[in-house]
């Protein structure tokens, strides 16, 4: 999951940045509306968190453009206490949510939780033979048990089972996991996948290496009846 914190306020930007990266999710930050509007035409995100009060371009005006790019990307808007008529424009606009600020931490993991949920349009709970993914609480169970799991292997396990059966690339999950400036190398990648993949094994549940391509977490075997 990539997500864009367009926010101008250094100290709410890195708390957030902080909090959502400790998430595992790839995240990327603009300081500025033209800078968000730049980065929303070039890459493909999960989630915006947009500030309206942003220098250069609005929030709002952000916002505008990207709906009329015929964009379906869930955005969560912040705004200040006394900003109660962008807030409202924002929803009239198209925002899916928003935030008062100072808001607390949790609260904000919650709803990104649930905006993210949405967008990926999935049941909470996902199946791969012995695994259970919970999308709501971010919980893998294997065996019955949680598995415990680094940031960087929770956002890879989501990654490799929003594709199950699938090839996903070395570049993609790069994308995925990294946000700008974040030198995450195909080795790196390599030892994400090892670590996870030793998880995963007492369950029976295989990340197959696809040679010079990247990696497949297999669908198990069905039962045939014959
Ligand atoms: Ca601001």
């Amino acid at each position: 999951m990539r997500l864009l914190i367009a926010e101008d306020d250094a100290i709410i930007a890195d708390g957030l940045y902080r909090t959502l990266r400790g998430n595992g999710y790839a995240v990327d930050r603009a300081a500025n509306g033209v800078d968000a509007d730049t980065a929303l035409m070039a890459n493909t995100y999960d989630l915006l968190i947009l500030d309206l009060g942003l220098p250069k371009l609005s929030g709002l005006e952000v916002l505008k453009r990207l709906r009329a790019r015929g964009s379906v990307l869930p955005v969560l808007i912040l705004t200040a206490l006394d900003g109660t008529s962008d807030r409202v424009r924002g929803l009239d606009l198209g925002a899916d949510d928003y935030m008062v600020k100072p808001f607390e931490l949790p609260e904000l993991e919650a709803r990104v939780r649930a905006l993210t949920r949405r967008s990926s349009g999935t049941v909470p709970m996902v199946q791969c033979g012995a695994l259970s993914y919970d999308q709501v609480g971010r919980s893998a169970i294997l065996n019955g048990q949680v598995l415990d799991l680094s940031a960087r292997e929770l956002g890879l396990l989501e990654v490799l089972l929003s594709r199950s059966g699938r090839l996903v690339s070395k570049d993609q999950l790069v994308d995925h996991l990294c946000g700008w400036g974040e030198e995450v190398s195909h080795n790196a990648i390599e030892v994400y996948v090892h670590r996870l993949r030793k998880k995963l094994e007492p369950g029976g549940v295989r990340i197959a290496t696809v040679r010079g391509l990247g990696y497949c977490l297999e669908k198990p075997q069905e039962i045939r009846n014959t």
